[in-house]
């Protein structure tokens, strides 16, 4: 057997499984709507919140940084790719979140990766969140911390998790996701600050779905809850409509990461162009409350229209709804279906999410007109009813 037969085997048997995945073209921009395959859809699965993702504004921001900086960084950021709108961007990203100073990463995956691998080693004890983002589980794996996984949101899991392990243990963080991605659901941040303070331990946050969607001017869960992280990580991906990432906290602590996050130190900066629109993106996120108004009642529209076919849809602050359908055929069957009747809703299989609770995973973003969202409920409807009658 060649490698490639091994490759295709094992691609093979993914496939039997329901579980391969295959990207959908998006051929026009990341709006409310989109094109695919020569049609235009309703856009119902992108993280682009607040429909910043094509702002006008933003795009001429990109477009002078270009003009300035020019097209590359050219190196990383420790050798010769730090530039002033790298150092500004991280400036007003610290001031967002209001923690002291921040650094740039190329993504939020990078981020976790680099983060966690700095701040925790071996010797060391890290409690984290049942269903945390993948990039979270990486990036503890990556410590060689010992991890202790409690269930999700149990405080008192973690709590005595913390009363077996913390005493056996050098340094010690709680990492959790602050909007969970697939579910949707917050976690109790402040009650985690309480719990980490009372173990001596440090909390680490990852507000990639919460940044610009709640809290004051959008400034994230920890913010909302009046709480302070020892290390925050946030997207610019998302609700900010860019891309990169970035590690706020306090000075030393995000001075450590700079020099020791691999993820950091060996790979190159961010394209200058895109760091110069990021106070941009920052000061039209912070100011767009109207924005932030309309998401909650866009979901709140959903919830309540999913609601009526008869299923549990929790409640939360977040624009994440899952509908969770079971079975990978089912879920991929739904969103086959409500492609073919003009909207655009992912399936989410394992292991994205736990086996058995493959589920669409519907976001409304702030730029749907009223129309839009008649339309996807009209189809959520249709289809709903025809796989879990
Ligand atoms: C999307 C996401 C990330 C990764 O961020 P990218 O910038 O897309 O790499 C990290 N954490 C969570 C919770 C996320 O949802």
């Amino acid at each position: 057997m060649s490698f490639d037969d091994h490759i295709t085997a094992a691609l093979l048997a993914t496939e039997r499984a329901g579980l391969l995945r295959t990207p959908r073209t998006i051929e026009t921009r990341q709006g409310p709507t989109a094109r695919i395959d020569g049609r235009d859809v309703v856009l119902l699965c992108s993280n682009n919140y607040l429909g910043h993702a094509d702002h006008p504004a933003l795009q001429g921001a990109l477009s002078s940084g270009v003009q300035h900086w020019g097209a590359g960084a050219a190196a990383s950021r420790l050798v010769s790719g730090t530039m002033p709108p790298h150092r500004a961007a991280e400036r007003a990203l610290a001031d967002y979140v209001d923690l002291p100073s921040a650094l740039l990463f190329s993504s939020g995956y990078a981020a976790n990766l680099g983060a966690l691998q700095a701040l925790v080693g071996p010797g060391d004890l890290i409690l984290s969140d049942a269903l945390n983002h993948a990039s979270v589980i990486d990036g503890c794996r990556l410590s060689r911390a010992h991890v202790e996984v409690y269930r999700h949101g149990d405080l008192d899991h973690a709590a005595a998790l913390l009363r077996q392990h913390r005493s056996g243990a050098r340094a010690c963080l709680i990492v959790t996701d602050a909007i969970f991605s697939m579910d949707g659901d917050l976690a109790p941040v402040a009650a985690l600050r309480r719990l980490a303070d009372e173990h001596d331990a440090g909390l680490l946050v990852d507000e990639a779905h919460s940044l610009g969607v709640v809290g004051p001017e959008g400034a994230g869960l920890c913010a909302a809850a009046g709480i302070r992280p020892d290390a925050l990580v946030g997207t610019l991906g998302k609700a900010l409509g860019l891309g990169g990432a970035f590690v706020a906290g306090p000075a030393a602590t995000v001075r450590w990461i700079e020099n020791r996050a691999r993820s950091f130190v060996f790979s190159t900066a961010l394209p200058p162009a895109l760091a110069a629109a990021i106070p941009d993106a920052v000061s039209i996120v912070r100011q767009d409350s109207h924005g932030r108004a309309t998401l909650t009642s866009h979901a709140g529209r959903l919830r309540q229209a999913l609601r009526h076919l008869g299923l549990t849809i929790p409640e939360s602050p977040s624009p994440i709804i899952p509908v969770v359908l079971g079975e990978p055929s089912v879920a991929m069957r739904a969103s086959a279906r409500l492609l073919e009747l003009g909207v655009f809703v992912h399936g989410i299989r394992p292991p994205t999410v736990p086996s058995g609770t493959a589920r669409l995973r519907v976001v409304p973003v702030a730029t749907h007109s009223d129309a839009h969202l008649d339309q996807a409920i009209d189809a959520l409807t249709t289809v709903l009813r025809e796989v879990h009658p």
